[in-house]
């Protein structure tokens, strides 16, 4: 006969999201060796690291920080891909809860006014049903005791007319416009702009760059994982 537990397990089995083994009472989300085995990236308390770098001499950012190396196959990339495309927001709460302590930790960010991230296309948003951001964002937002704005920074919607009239941007990283409504809530303000992954930095680069069109605005830049 089937015990509650066991019979709750049928619906929501509790299994690492990683490598799909059972989890003991006291783990949670992932088994204890997956999450020892997790690339962290432990510099977090160096200004000039290595995400700070992929900025320099393209726009200004404070500080900036990532938690995970992303690697092909690799468990970060794994942990991600559940929160992106599977629905499994506990995976934003679960990396929002460690790395926010982190952050705390590190001082660093302490004076961030408010958390604002990367927003996804109507479209997307549309398809996907939520923003992979929004349960990490909100998780930081309890910890660094701070404002998580979700409505801020927004993606443009490019009609078909204007996608011809720019298919030249195409190559030029501006296919993707964003805007700041409100702009004047975020004059001179710390501002701390958050992402899943960073490659190049284009996309971030860009939401940087509108949103620096507040006066004395400071921006810094926080990611759970980096590509190597
Ligand atoms: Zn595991």
């Amino acid at each position: 006969m089937l015990s509650i537990l066991n019979f709750f397990e049928l619906f929501y089995p509790n299994i690492c999201v990683v490598c799909d083994e059972h989890l003991l009472p006291s783990e949670e989300l992932l088994c204890t060796f997956c999450r020892h085995d997790l690339p962290l990236i432990d510099e977090c308390n160096y200004k000039e690291n290595q995400i700070s770098k992929i900025f320099y001499g393209r726009v200004p950012i404070e500080k900036a920080m990532s938690f995970m190396y992303y690697r092909k196959k690799g468990k970060a990339k794994t942990m991600i891909h559940q929160l992106k495309y599977k629905g499994n927001q506990e995976v934003g709460v679960f990396l929002g809860n460690w790395f926010g302590h982190q952050l705390n930790e590190s001082k660093q960010f302490k004076d961030v006014d408010f958390i604002i991230p990367v927003p996804l296309h109507p479209s997307k948003l549309k398809i996907r049903g939520y923003n992979q951001l929004t349960t990490f964002g909100k998780t930081l937002e309890k910890i660094l005791k701070t404002s998580y704005l979700e409505n801020v920074l927004i993606r443009t919607n490019r009609s078909k007319t204007q996608t011809f009239k720019h298919r030249f941007e195409r190559f030029s990283n501006s296919e993707t416009k964003f805007l700041v409504k409100n702009s004047e809530l975020l004059v001179n303000k710390h501002v701390l702009l958050i992402d899943d992954v960073i490659t190049t930095g284009a996309t971030l680069e860009a939401c940087a760059n509108e949103l620096l069109k507040s006066d004395g605005i400071k921006i810094s830049i926080v990611t759970m994982a980096f590509t190597e």
